[in-house]
């Protein structure tokens, strides 16, 4: 059986009956990929929905651990450690109910 069951790998306590998987990677700003972007924004006047139709980029960034998050690494936080992180909490919170793609107007 494979499961996630552990210690928490932030304070090596128990994990309480509900925890946390975190799954973190780092993306970086395409800088080209930004300038065609915004030059094909500005030729269709500023209408980013024409732009969105004729870029050439799918993304503006490069994520560094590839773009399918079930590969990304992984960590298994406790309830405790995870409400006391005010970022992650907060960041949970803000996200919840929210598209995941944040627009770039
Ligand atoms: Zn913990």
């Amino acid at each position: 059986m494979k499961t996630r069951v552990k210690p928490c790998e932030n304070c090596g306590g128990k994990i309480g009956p509900d925890f946390y998987i975190v799954k973190l990677s780092q993306a970086l700003v395409d800088p080209s990929a930004v300038n065609r972007y915004v030059g094909m924004t500005q030729y269709f006047q500023g209408h980013t929905a024409l732009a969105d139709v004729f870029a050439t980029d799918k993304t503006l960034e490069h994520v560094m651990q590839g773009e399918d998050a079930n590969q990304w690494p992984e960590m298994i936080i406790c309830l405790r450690c995870f409400a006391g992180n005010p970022i992650l909490a907060q960041l949970l919170f803000d996200r919840s109910g929210e598209d995941d793609q944040p627009s770039v107007d």
